[in-house]
C-alpha cells in the first residue's frame, strides 16, 4: 500500500502558507491565493516561474505584482508593475 499522506497534506499546508506581502498594497498573500497546486502539477522545468499575480486590495487600484517562485514555493524575487493592460476579447 502506498502511503500518500505526506503528498495529500502538502498542497494542504502550501495553501495556508504565507508566501509574500504586497510591497504595494500590503495584501499578505498566501500559497491558495497564486494556487501553488496548479504550479506543483505543472510540468515546469526552469525555475523560478515567473507568476503574475493581479489583484486589488485596500482600495488600491488593480495591480500585477510579479513573483519569482522557486520549486519549494518560496519567493526569490518580486516586483510590481507600474502600468498594467489588460484586454478582453
Ligand atoms: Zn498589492
Amino acid at each position: 500500500m502506498v502511503n500518500n499522506t505526506l503528498t495529500q497534506k502538502l498542497p494542504e499546508f502550501l495553501n495556508r502558507r504565507l508566501i509574500t506581502v504586497c510591497p504595494t498594497c500590503l495584501k499578505p498573500i498566501y500559497g491558495t491565493d497564486i494556487e501553488v497546486h496548479r504550479l506543483i502539477n505543472s510540468d515546469v522545468n526552469r525555475w523560478p516561474v515567473n507568476f503574475a499575480y493581479c489583484h486589488t486590495y485596500n482600495q488600491f487600484p488593480k495591480h500585477p505584482l510579479i513573483l519569482y517562485i522557486d520549486s519549494d514555493m518560496s519567493v526569490r524575487g518580486q516586483e510590481v508593475s507600474d502600468f498594467i493592460k489588460l484586454e478582453e476579447k
